[in-house]
């Protein structure tokens, strides 16, 4: 399991910010947001988003007068602030309910291959994967439909993969109540595979592993469980 970059509080001094971000280090596990991050409405991000996105295009040399090129500022506004970075607003923050595990199921419980697509905040291009998943239960569990939806909300912000790893497994223990969380990430960068190195065929792994799981043999089974066909 290859860990990639560091998860520190010390900010970037400005000679040090890396112009081609190929060595895609975070810089903190919660996602970088300014406090007054959501004081403008959606609505009035998206105008002033399709205004910058026009120019961006313009100033690429298209001509925004083609039919074909016309919409897709507004287009993409709408897709940032609704779809694909969607997850930065806290009011989209999944409610997880807990329920009584009636069944008294003390063993683990693991859920594989949840597929997600986020993007890379050093480049905005997608990184699209599968992450997997495992708990104990602390007496109480959540609907299977809700840790997807955990996933997919900290998938929906600008993102490099060992934050997202690491705000799965907190929100998790958190939704869970217990500390025996485990999340693995397998993930395609596509500003590796289609720029850069070009390298089409790696993938980069991260790990979580909280309570329970940082004992090897607990750690060992559920990633068994992963690596099954
Ligand atoms: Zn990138």
């Amino acid at each position: 399991m290859k860990q990639k970059g560091t998860l520190s509080n010390t900010p970037l001094e400005s000679e040090e910010i890396d112009e081609v971000g190929d060595d895609h280090v975070g810089s903190a596990a919660d996602t970088p947001l300014r406090p007054d991050a959501f004081d403008m409405s959606d609505e009035d991000k998206m105008v002033k988003i399709e205004g910058h996105f026009k120019e961006i295009m313009e100033t690429l040399g298209l001509d925004l007068t083609d039919d074909s090129l016309k919409g897709t500022p507004k287009r993409v506004a709408k897709m940032f602030v609704q779809e694909v970075f969607s997850g930065l607003n806290p009011a989209n923050k999944p409610h997880a309910r807990l329920f009584e595990n009636k069944y008294k199921y003390d063993q683990m419980l693991v859920e594989k291959d949840i597929t997600f697509y986020s993007h890379c905040e050093h480049h905005f291009v997608p990184i699209y994967g599968k992450v997997h998943v495992a708990y104990f239960s602390s007496g109480k569990v959540i609907g299977l439909s809700k840790i997807n939806r955990i996933v997919q909300y900290y998938a929906k912000r600008p993102q490099v993969q060992e934050r997202l790893t690491v705000q799965i497994g907190n929100e998790l223990k958190k939704a869970l109540n217990t500390e025996d969380v485990g999340v693995v990430v397998d993930a395609t960068h596509l500003c590796v595979a289609s720029r850069g190195v070009g390298d089409t065929n790696s993938k980069t792994g991260t790990a979580y592993f909280s309570g329970k799981f940082e004992e090897t043999q607990t750690k060992n089974e559920f990633l068994n469980y992963i690596n099954a066909k």
